[in-house]
């Protein structure tokens, strides 16, 4: 194995060796084909074994019942925050959102070109450091849905209790999809883009219930339907092959180690090993609040920006890559996906003993 450095990157992200192993050899020659992975027709026999065993491995780890839809789309997740108003919010109608960071809030945006937005909750105030629990909204009861973020990716924060609501739930779990158990019939739809848990960027997965597709009044650009894909298991145009291919590897490897009870032991984990060390001193400071910690990006201050801007060109040049927080943030973000390894985490820990010692 050539040197790998830890590469906490909040995405496009690491993935599994193994799993770039594979892909480097069938880009070139997919099962003795003679052909190369991405030269492939979409429409051959072998391909559609690729999404077929995708959709499959997808089904079985997350236990997403019959009544519904698994779609491979493109457009990033950032399609899905106008094509989720569009195919569920027709005019007149009004539709529920929790601001709990850059990412909900461009979703916002996008939903207010469709109908009403109710926000019901916003942490914009205090730099999105928390995210709400149950009781500190109320959903409009004419609300068509109810919207959040699980994890935000930027701020490091992320719901540990679902909203609970009766009302259809709609998620974009871009950045923890697969990192823990879930109950996927309590959501109408979950959306996520491939990149940061589950693949290459280039490919986002659509879980919909049934009853919700084909029920907008709108009129429907064809692509921007989510019945047009449902109608032809996501085969209406090219699909974006080579994502989907991996994002099957990369199912495969999830579930050789043990499926996503296990990932989400390992999450914790990592996480708590991170956290522990960023407490155990006030040289360290977390940027969300305790109770909102994400398992997936882990935030943090030092006490100067001379500090920060030290600290990610130290760590760099120690193999501890794609440190340095977002710039509404500042400071650290740890990205500590599923396929990060636990090793990575003490690495970063060592160093950050051995940064304090030398810069208190
Ligand atoms: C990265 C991210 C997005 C944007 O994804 P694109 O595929 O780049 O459009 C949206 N939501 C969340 C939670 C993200 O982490």
């Amino acid at each position: 194995m050539p040197e790998r450095v830890f590469n906490f990157s909040p995405g496009p992200a690491t993935l599994p060796y193994e799993v770039l192993t594979q892909a480097a050899k069938d880009i070139v020659n997919f099962q003795d084909t003679g052909i190369g992975l991405i030269e492939l027709s979409h429409r051959s026999k072998e391909f559609m074994a690729v999404t077929d065993e995708a959709e499959a491995l997808l089904r079985e780890l997350m236990g997403i019942p019959a009544n519904y839809k698994v779609l491979f789309l493109q457009g990033g997740a950032s399609t899905q925050f106008a094509m989720v108003a569009m195919n569920l919010l027709s005019p007149g109608q009004t539709a529920t959102y929790l601001n709990t960071g850059v990412w909900a809030k461009n979703a916002i945006k996008e939903a207010k070109l469709f109908g009403n937005v109710q926000v019901a909750y916003s942490s914009e105030s205090t730099n999105y450091d928390r995210v709400p629990s149950s009781d500190e909204y109320e959903v409009a009861p004419e609300s068509e849905y109810l919207y959040f973020v699980s994890n935000n990716t930027i701020f490091g924060t992320q719901f540990h209790e679902f909203p609970v609501t009766d009302k259809t739930l709609v998620c974009d779990m871009s950045s923890d999809i697969m990192s823990r158990q879930l109950d996927v019939s309590r959501f109408g739809l979950i959306f996520a883009g491939a990149q940061k848990n589950m693949g290459p960027a280039g490919v986002t997965v659509v879980i919909i219930r049934d009853d919700l597709i084909g029920k907008s009044k709108n009129f429907l650009p064809t692509m921007f339907n989510y019945k047009t894909h449902a109608d032809k298991g996501s085969m209406f145009n090219t699909p974006p092959c080579f994502a989907i291919y991996v994002v099957g590897l990369v199912l495969k490897w999830l579930k050789k180690i043990g499926g996503v009870a296990e990932i989400e032991q390992r999450n914790r984990a990592k996480a708590a090993l991170l956290y522990n060390r960023i407490d155990a001193t006030d040289f360290y400071r977390g940027h969300a609040q305790p109770a909102s910690r994400s398992l997936m990006n882990v935030t943090f201050n030092l006490p100067t920006p001379e500090l920060e801007a030290s600290f990610a060109k130290q760590a760099t040049s120690k193999g501890l890559n794609g440190l340095k927080g977002h710039r509404s943030v500042g400071g650290m973000r740890a990205s500590i996906y599923n396929a990060f390894p636990y090793e990575g985490v003490e690495a970063l820990v060592a160093f950050m003993d051995e940064f304090e010692k030398g810069n208190r």
